[in-house]
């Protein structure tokens, strides 16, 4: 891929277009701060352009088929693949995720999900409802109408598929608002799209930063959903700023994720679980494990061999193919999670690992953090407390189980959590005492295109991926047919 700083446009109406300003966006590769690309820097007249053109594209997709939304989908998953190399390249530049994992799992994942969605979409059904024997109603799924997608940077490509796929099979139209810091990948997730059939106007892209661009489709009168995907405070943000218009939303906000290792637990394993599931994607993952409760009899153990594993990642340059955990993916957010790591520290945490900023020809340009140990942390710690988003991990000691899940839920997320246990019995009843929108039972991390996505509390609330999510971007209408082969008695009548 060529150095050369390269223009994008963004898509509104099926045309590439700039801002009506001309303003941009820098767009910083966190590897080595250079700028490797520019995105235009929209403002509301793009928005009401983009609003438009879904509005006027929404009754020609709405009323093709499923089965022809569904070959547009499938179509657009082999355009996916079929440019896999520049697709894994972009999202590695944009957001320093290592290409190993852009090449390996997100962009295949895209694929993947777009095939789920274009298949499980036409399964969707209606109810009839037996009322009465002069009469016959039905709740039948209708699209909402104009959707708007606004998404996080930590997996820029599959958090909007995650999205497009179950707003677009459904028969909606779209308008994505992609993170001011990574929105090239959406950008030609877009331009896929549009060779794959979608029709134009159906698609659109808005670039540009969140307080306008995003705040302008939430209060949109014609959008009638914001899916969103990102921090808890933007999140409360978009809610009021919705109620204006009375807008559906959906909330994937943040999380501080339980990672519970009973005494029975099979070590091994949960050290090998544990490493995955605080660092994959270095550690910028909502449903990251954070926050380590050991069991005290397996502590000492736990912490020396999770600290060991720790210091064997490879983290560095991320177009390099044995790198496994890249750069944080921008510079301010290196230093918001050095701050934490810092006052962590001032907190009494004990440090076991990391700590400083590495300084390697690697990574001395770049936004890293190196992987950093917490232990003997207490739950009113604010690293126990605070999404950190990054690859910091605080353990801390219990005694019972019944302490662990009152630690677990002694936050204001509800988003996932793991138990680690031999016995599936007690891993069962723990997970049903765990205030979270998902509890796994000796793995973490694990979420599927087939299983339902999205936490409680503060953590949001609505599904992605699953079948459920085919709910969230339809509405039910009933519609009730007289059959009675008389005319109806006047209500009077009816009433004794
Ligand atoms: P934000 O919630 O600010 O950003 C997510 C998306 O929302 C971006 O597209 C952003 O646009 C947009 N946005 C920002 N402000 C508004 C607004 N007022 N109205 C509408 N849309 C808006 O997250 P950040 O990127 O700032 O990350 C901050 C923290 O959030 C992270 O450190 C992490 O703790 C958490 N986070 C959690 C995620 C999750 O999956 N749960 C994902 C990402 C972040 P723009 O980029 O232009 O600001």
């Amino acid at each position: 891929m060529s150095t050369q700083i390269k223009e994008f446009k963004t898509i509104i109406a099926g045309e590439r277009m700039s801002a009506s300003d001309g303003a941009t966006m820098n767009i910083i590769n966190p590897a080595n701060g250079a700028i490797i690309a520019k995105a235009p820097k929209c403002g509301i007249s793009e928005v009401n352009l983009a609003v438009a053109a879904a509005l006027k594209a929404a009754p020609e997709w709405a009323s093709k088929t499923v089965g022809e939304r569904s070959k547009v989908l499938l179509k657009l998953s082999q355009l996916i693949m079929a440019n896999l190399d520049e697709l894994a390249k972009l999202e590695t530049m944009e957001h320093g995720s290592p290409i190993r994992k852009t090449m390996n799992f997100d962009i295949p994942l895209c694929a993947e999900q777009l095939e789920y969605f274009a298949g499980v979409g036409r399964a969707l059904t209606g109810e009839t409802l037996p009322v009465g024997p002069w009469c016959t109603s039905m709740a039948i799924r209708e699209p909402l109408g104009v959707v708007g997608l606004i998404t996080p940077w930590n997996f820029p490509a599959l958090m909007v598929v995650w999205k497009l796929g179950a707003a677009l099979i459904t028969g909606n139209t779209v308008i994505v608002k992609p993170p001011s810091i990574t929105p090239l990948t959406t950008i030609r997730l877009a331009e896929l799209a549009m060779e794959a059939g979608v029709p134009a106007g159906a698609v659109n892209v808005v670039t540009g930063p969140g307080e306008l661009v995003g705040e302008a489709m939430v209060q949109h009168p014609d959008v009638a959903k914001i899916g969103f995907t990102g921090d808890t405070v933007t999140g409360k943000r978009i809610m009021s700023l919705a109620s204006s218009t009375v807008k559906q939303v959906g909330l994937e906000l943040g999380g501080k994720n339980a990672f519970i290792v009973l005494s029975d637990a099979d070590l091994d394993s949960a050290v090998e679980g544990a490493i995955f599931s605080a660092y994959f994607n270095t550690g910028q993952v909502c449903a990251a494990a954070s926050r380590f409760y050991i069991h005290e009899s397996l502590y000492d153990q736990f912490a020396a061999k999770f600290v060991e594993a720790s210091k064997s990642l490879k983290y560095g340059d991320p177009m390099n193919m044995e790198t496994v955990l890249g750069p944080v993916a921008y510079a301010a957010h290196r230093d918001k999670i050095e701050g934490y790591i810092g006052r962590a520290r001032n907190a009494g945490a004990e440090l076991l690992l990391g700590g400083e900023r590495p300084d390697t020809p690697d990574t001395k340009d770049g936004f890293y953090v190196a992987p950093t140990v917490f232990g003997n942390c207490s739950n009113d710690m604010e690293i126990m407390r605070d999404e950190i988003f990054g690859p910091v991990i605080a353990l801390c000691k219990f005694k019972t189980n019944e302490e662990a899940v009152a630690l677990a839920n002694d936050t204001k997320y509800g988003l996932c959590a793991s138990v680690w246990t031999r016995d599936l019995r007690t891993g069962l009843q723990l997970a049903s005492h765990i205030q979270a929108g998902t509890v796994w039972v000796n793995e973490h991390l694990m979420i599927f295109c087939e299983t339902p996505w999205g936490g409680c509390k503060e953590s949001g609330w609505g599904k992605d991926l699953s079948t459920m999510v085919l709910k969230e971007y339809t509405k039910t209408k009933h519609i009730y047919l007289d059959l009675s082969p008389a005319p109806v008695k006047p209500w009077y009548m009816i009433l004794k």
